[in-house]
């Protein structure tokens, strides 16, 4: 598996930590706390929860709504078959 995590300029809206934005085997982009980790123990979420999926295409540009507080829950990598 080949994955990367790159830092990126914005903070996390739950506790003003970094963001990092990170790319999964799939190719799938998310931005993460970057101070969220994982218990593979336990296999729970560490630290902050706080996680954003991007669509492809969408970490390119930004999300045109600014000072929306939803969070979203944790989603499953989306399904590959979406195309
Ligand atoms: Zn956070």
């Amino acid at each position: 598996m080949i994955l990367s995590t790159e830092e990126l300029d914005e903070v996390c809206p739950n506790c003003g930590a970094k963001l990092v934005l990170y790319t999964t085997a799939n190719g799938k982009k998310m931005k993460k706390c970057s101070t969220s980790g994982w218990d593979k123990e336990k296999k729970v979420a560490t630290g902050c929860t706080y996680v954003q999926w991007l669509r492809p295409g969408e970490y390119a540009s930004q999300t045109q709504s600014g000072g929306e507080e939803f969070l979203p829950p944790e989603e499953p990598p989306l399904p590959d078959k979406e195309a």
